[in-house]
């Protein structure tokens, strides 16, 4: 890792899921800039799983990211996932911007962003696809890079896991490993709130992750996180991310000892889980032909 880089701001990109109002983004931004984070954070384009659902507040929403930075001098990122979005995005003047893990995973989509950023000035942060792929996650990277922005970084936030587990998205701490040692200029921050899914496993993940000598965190911060419009179980209250903190700051950066637990720890975990998978899979196997029958009861099928 680049250590000869000093950054005296705190290593946070903080900041709600949504920016919901011009009041509450400003708001949290102000906070954010006042406790020196590195950067604020906001999604205005919220990729939803279902149609229906908020899915951000959109251009107009451009504006107040552009305020915050302007007035409070703190840098601003969003959520990218198209080229329109980051053309958008270039014009309206914000320091950079996230690729999410939904965009990540297609190649198309990364160079149609990475066509429209060639040379600009701007930060790339490119978040892991959901499926857990290092390849599809270091080919964006390598795009980005080709495009020659100012700085390009990477989010790691966690993959989808067939298990169902305590987390929201599965840490599979060797990836981001990987990526590391085969890219050790880049800087990764890890984004704790999206896989934790809730605010019960921030402080583990805040110290395993400086342990494991990410640069920073990527955490969801919401003046009143049970009212929030998109991810309300994982957001906390800005007054509660110095306490946060502290679990980072205790950790020791870059243990060999804790990352060698970290990682037999998931290893274990992981085996238990294929083991009841696999028990499971026989049990269902043995109940084929009952459900069969039920489905077609005049058909002998065995
Ligand atoms: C987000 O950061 O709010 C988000 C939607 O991220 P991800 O791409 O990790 O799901
Ligand atoms: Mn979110």
């Amino acid at each position: 890792m680049n250590r000869s880089k000093i950054n005296t701001k705190i290593p946070i990109v903080g900041g709600p899921c949504s920016a919901e109002s011009r009041d509450q983004v400003r708001a949290l931004g102000e906070w954010a800039a006042k406790q020196g984070w590195n950067k604020f954070r906001a999604g205005i384009w919220k990729p939803r799983t279902r149609p229906g659902g908020f899915e951000g507040m959109g251009e107009r929403a451009l504006d107040w990211l552009v305020e915050i930075q302007r007035d409070f001098q703190i840098e601003v990122i969003t959520e990218v996932a198209t080229a329109r979005q980051a053309e958008q995005a270039l014009k309206a003047g914000l320091n950079g911007f996230w690729v999410g893990a939904r965009t990540t995973v297609n190649p198309f989509y990364v160079q149609e962003i990475a066509d429209v950023v060639q040379g600009a000035p701007i930060e790339v942060w490119v978040k892991n696809p959901i499926h857990p792929d290092l390849a599809h996650w270091e080919g964006a990277i390598e795009r980005f890079q080709k495009a020659d922005v100012k700085e390009v970084r990477a989010i790691h936030r966690g993959f989808y896991a067939f298990r169902s587990s305590v987390y929201r998205n599965s840490p599979m701490w060797s990836i981001p490993l990987g990526l590391k040692k085969d890219f050790p200029q880049l800087e990764m921050y890890c984004d704790i709130s999206h896989i934790a899914g809730n605010i019960k496993l921030l402080p583990e993940l805040a110290r395993q992750a400086r342990h494991l000598d990410f640069e920073g965190l990527m955490i969801e911060i919401h003046n009143q996180p049970d009212k929030a419009l998109t991810d309300a179980h994982q957001q906390i209250r800005p007054e509660n991310v110095p306490h946060l903190m502290q679990h980072w700051d205790r950790a020791d950066a870059n243990s060999q000892k804790e990352m060698d637990e970290i990682l037999r720890q998931e290893k274990m975990n992981w085996n238990s889980a294929i083991d009841s998978e696999i028990d499971r899979l026989k049990q269902f196997r043995k109940n084929i032909p009952d459900q069969m029958r039920e489905l077609k009861p005049d058909d002998s099928i065995s």
